[in-house]
């Protein structure tokens, strides 16, 4: 019965993304930004990415809380491990199959370089250190990290205080208790958060199409060809015939699943408004067991990245050819793990993965104002990075499953 309702949900989803698509193009014609109805549709949208935002923070720390207290310490060590390796090694693999892509189209030779400039922040903003990274993952203040909602030191916050109450056994019932609880409740406004669903894709849609200036994609089109072909390849065939190959998964059951995940991915361009939708389906959808789906997806929305790690390798692959430059093997294999390293870097937000190009750039020396060829179009990539993104996250809860063993 419950099943039967979802899968009916899926149905009003598709009917948003129509709806999406076709106020869009007619928005777009009838002035695009500059009509009055851009400003509602934009608001009804950013309503709902606030609903899901809301919901993040006590969701997250919630739920790596009761994981960590909540699972025998030597089963969530092994858990951590694998979670680590298995997401490095698959965003390794996306930027990986992006440099294989870019290398045969070469979408950057001929581009017209005029007027080129990288928006203003690029400059100011100075890739973090080693040291930095290593610092910002303990916050000095937890009260403030929640705040801003800095999701790498809720989530270093969060895991610390859960093995704790761990090792506390009988005497942290109480507090155990009450963040379970804050838990339940989260997924509860997200439940009434989904039944909006499809009003905020058709929403988000309109407003995203609405106001793309299809002109700029023309010249970009060899650019744009390659990261979404490496990244049909990466979300497609080698994510499906992975989770297909370790986790049992066929891939027709497991890309159905995942529909309303994705969904909201394409349409929020942010894994972290995802994740409450994406915690919720493979718990349901995928049979993946909570104390795994609580523990691993909260970290994937933060660092796990196949779709940007593959953008990453891809446009700083076209911007070299663009400038003329050609980079050595072992200079493609800096961009690879640099590309790597930006994707686990960047936030889960909209745009993030185009800030965090500075650090793979610099790494071959490419000009930063590369970064303003491949300005006009990153907003239609970042939508569908993101998808790959969340199917990383998703795949990875049902690999893990098998691979780690259920408890
Ligand atoms: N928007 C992406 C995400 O939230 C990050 C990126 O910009 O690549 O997953």
């Amino acid at each position: 019965m419950e099943r039967e309702r979802e899968l009916v949900a899926i149905r009003w989803v598709v009917a948003g993304i129509l709806i999406g698509i076709v106020g869009g193009l007619l928005l777009n014609r009838a002035g695009g930004a500059e009509s009055p109805l851009f400003e509602m549709i934009t608001l009804g949208g950013d309503l709902f990415i606030r609903l899901l935002r809301m919901v993040i923070v006590p969701l997250v720390a919630a739920s790596l809380i009761t994981a960590a207290a909540g699972l025998d310490t030597r089963y969530l060590g092994r858990l951590g491990g694998v979670t680590l390796i298995y997401y490095t090694a698959t965003t390794v693999l996306a930027a990986a199959l992006g440099l294989t892509i870019v290398n045969f189209i070469d979408p950057g030779v001929g581009a017209v370089l005029e007027n080129v400039q990288a928006p203003q922040e690029i400059y100011e903003r100075q890739p973090p250190t080693f040291a930095d990274l290593l610092r910002n993952l303990i916050p000095a203040n937890p009260i403030d990290a929640l705040a801003r909602a800095d999701m790498l030191q809720v989530i270093s916050f969060s895991l610390i205080v859960g093995v704790a109450l761990n090792l506390m056994g009988d005497r942290g019932q109480a507090v155990k208790q009450f963040v379970g609880e804050v838990l339940e409740l989260s997924m509860v406004i997200v439940r009434w958060v989904l039944y909006l669903l499809p009003a905020g894709v058709a929403l988000l849609l309109m407003r995203a199409i609405g106001q793309a200036g299809f002109e700029v994609f023309a010249p970009l089109a060899k650019y744009m060809g390659a990261v979404l072909g490496g990244l049909a390849i990466h979300g497609l065939v080698v994510l499906p015939l992975l989770v297909w190959l370790l986790g049992g998964v066929p891939p027709w059951r497991f890309l159905r699943g995942i529909a309303s995940p994705m969904i909201t991915a394409l349409s929020t361009s942010s894994s972290a408004a995802t994740l409450p939708v994406t915690m919720r389906t493979v718990e349901r959808e995928l049979q993946v067991p909570g104390y795994i789906s609580r523990f691993c997806i909260p970290i994937g929305a933060t660092v796990n990245m196949d779709g940007t790690a593959l953008y990453e390798a891809v446009a700083a692959l076209f911007i070299a050819q663009a400038y003329g430059v050609s980079l050595s093997l072992s200079e493609q294999v800096v961009v690879l793990l640099t590309a790597t390293l930006a994707a686990i870097g960047a936030a889960g937000i909209p745009s993030a993965g185009l800030f965090t190009m500075v650090i793979v750039l610099q790494a071959v020396n490419l000009p930063l104002e590369g970064i303003g060829l491949i300005l006009a179009v990153d907003r239609v990539l970042d939508m569908f990075r993101t998808m790959v993104n969340v199917e990383g996250d998703a795949g990875g809860a049902v690999i893990l499953t098998t691979l780690v063993g259920r408890k």
